[in-house]
């Protein structure tokens, strides 16, 4: 799959709902595509996560959830306190990643983990640039 509008190609006439998970990776593009579908009176569900690694809203997430019918925000259990965690934590070699960390890091021993906003920990940039 190559882009949001690939997923045209996995419909049927018939089709009448469509669920994406992940979207939170797609562009854009998954934003009107999903308008679409749904004017079209097809059922649209879309999963991903609301914020990546550093707390920022990930992608297409603000754009698709200002414009859904309903939002339901499902929480894991935090691993270091168990609240409700809302937030994912990266660990590189054991410690949270930087906010300017690049995406793929070739050869660190790189973890998610579910965390609640108490136990979220995101080292400053290494280049100073704390916000998008
Ligand atoms: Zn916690």
């Amino acid at each position: 799959m190559n882009g949001a509008r690939d997923i045209l190609n996995y419909l049927q006439p018939e089709t009448t709902v469509v669920a994406i998970d992940e979207v939170q990776f797609f562009d854009q593009a998954v934003i009107g595509l999903c308008e679409e579908l749904a004017d079209d009176g097809k059922r649209v569900i879309c999963a991903g996560l609301d914020m990546d690694f550093r707390g920022v809203p990930f992608g297409p997430m603000p754009a698709l959830m200002a414009r859904a019918e309903e939002v339901h925000k499902l929480h894991a259990i935090c691993v270091i306190c168990a609240d409700e965690a809302s937030r994912t934590q990266r660990l590189i070699n054991g410690q949270p990643a930087a906010f300017d960390d690049p995406v793929v890091l070739v050869g660190a021993a790189e973890v998610y983990e579910a965390r609640c906003r108490e136990c979220h920990a995101v080292f400053a940039a290494r280049n100073g640039v704390s916000h998008e």
